[in-house]
């Protein structure tokens, strides 16, 4: 891996650097105590600074960079669009968006055959709600502890993770429940089985003492992405359709990070065939190219506004310039097999290869993960399961994980880590080869980690 690092930085970098932190508001940061990179450039599975080092980056940025930085088609077919039409409200037709929302129904499972456009995830997740709600004539969510929904009003109410404490209280409604997560279970299972037998036995209760009829929602991540990468068990998410089917609940599948190709299907339900009521969506459908979300509706909920006005919109909702690129992306997935790709990622070289790093490695606890979707749980001691740090650490307490971050970005990697765990999470498209490599460098990090075993 090239590594041409000055210690002089440019004059480009130190300009970027002065304007960004007099003048750039940046999220979910102390804006005194950051410093973020400034990036000229990047192609495939890789950024470079200003200073010609490149990284090979295992974070996708926000995990959405799914089809690789700069694909050229990509690119092409967002300037094509802007050379026709760059913007036209939602109430007129559009070609890309017509295209674009045919070929996701067709891609989604069961009767989910139309599609409401937003800018992102959050926004999918707002509206899903409010579909749900008008849908049933009910006002309660049910939604999981460790969860991340979004950072808008409902959204972020929908949270489960701490990023929603300093927007409490919110939208009201909201009730919690625990998912499996059979690393650390909150229901003292000792089998996968007996996890997700006793994460249905929870819900139906906690079902029960709400009062299902006062229910219209249950949303969950098919597969958990910030709070752990937590893979259901077999069983669970089928177990949670039959739940919603026996008290008329609407089941919303937030895939906004674990859909179209993440974990080696279109959409992570197709591995245990499940027809969720709503599935929303933003990240992978076009790799944030251009901002893009959407919520795929069910026959019959989409039937509820037939000859009703559906109450809610966004002035760039089905924006030709995002959906013209989710139209090339998906003829992208479809031409170079990028669905497999992840799949066959996931099974034969990465899941293998974490497998290997804790065997080797104390400090690693817990592998998980399916297509380009992994967790790393590092620990400080295998049978307690104490985690490297605190569950929502900051300041010193964070420590040793910056310390383990810092030696993969000396090396040219840019990792995800989120309290005691690193994700793996590399563009779908990366190469085998391009994963060992980027594998080899968090085996070195790990010696840190393991320092504090
Ligand atoms: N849902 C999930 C599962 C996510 O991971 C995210 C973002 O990380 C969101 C929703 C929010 O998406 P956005 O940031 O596009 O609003």
């Amino acid at each position: 891996m090239t590594d041409t690092l000055s210690t002089v930085e440019s004059v480009d970098a130190q300009r970027i650097r002065r304007d960004d932190r007099a003048h750039v508001f940046h999220s979910w940061s102390a804006q005194g105590q950051i410093d973020p990179l400034p990036i000229a450039s990047a192609s495939g599975s890789y950024f470079w600074d200003y200073e010609g080092k490149r990284y090979l980056d295992f974070s996708s940025q926000l995990v959405n960079v799914n089809i690789g930085y700069q694909h050229p088609k990509l690119v092409a077919a967002i300037q094509e669009q802007a050379g026709k039409l760059t913007t036209v409200a939602p109430s007129f037709a559009n070609d890309a968006r017509a295209e674009a929302a045919r070929l996701i129904a067709e891609l989604a499972p069961g009767d989910l055959d139309t599609v409401f456009f937003t800018n992102g995830g959050a926004e999918a997740n707002e509206n899903a709600i409010r579909m749900a709600r008008l849908h049933t004539g009910r006002h309660k969510v049910l939604a999981a502890y460790r969860s991340y929904h979004g950072a808008t009003a409902g959204a972020i109410a929908l949270t489960g993770d701490p990023r929603r404490w300093p927007s409490e209280p919110g939208m009201s409604g909201v009730v919690r429940y625990w998912g499996p997560y059979p690393y650390r279970s909150a229901f003292h299972a000792e089998s996968q089985q007996q996890e997700c037998e006793r994460a249905l036995e929870h819900l139906r209760s906690t079902l029960a003492v709400e009062g299902p009829q006062t229910v219209a929602a249950i949303i969950l991540e098919t597969v958990v992405g910030t709070n752990g990468v937590l893979v259901p068990p077999d069983g669970y998410l089928r177990g949670v359709r039959e739940l919603c089917d026996e008290f008329g609940i609407i089941l919303i599948a937030d895939e906004v990070m674990a859909g179209f190709g993440r974990c080696g299907e279109w959409f992570a339900v197709d591995h245990w065939n499940i027809t969720p009521d709503l599935i929303t969506f933003a990240k992978g459908v076009n790799s944030g190219y251009v901002p893009l979300g959407g919520v795929i509706i069910s026959r019959a909920i989409a039937g509820t506004f037939q000859d009703r006005p559906f109450p809610g919109g966004l002035t760039y909702s089905g924006h030709p310039l995002a959906c013209a690129s989710a139209v090339a992306s998906i003829g992208i997935f479809r031409e170079e097999g990028i669905i497999e790709h992840a799949r066959d990622l996931g099974a034969n070289v990465i899941g293998p290869a974490l497998a290997d790093l804790a065997r080797r490695h104390p400090s690693v606890g817990d592998v998980r993960g399916l297509g380009v979707m992994w967790a790393m749980e590092l620990v400080r001691d295998r049978d307690t399961r104490e985690p490297l740090v605190p569950f929502n650490a900051a300041g010193a307490d964070a420590a040793p994980m910056g310390e383990f971050a810092a030696a993969c970005k000396q090396r040219g990697l840019w990792p995800f880590t989120h309290f005691n765990r690193t994700h793996v999470v590399p563009p779908c498209t990366t190469s085998a080869e391009e994963v060992l490599a980027g594998i080899e460098i968090l085996d070195t990090a790990l010696d840190v980690a393991d320092r504090y075993y």
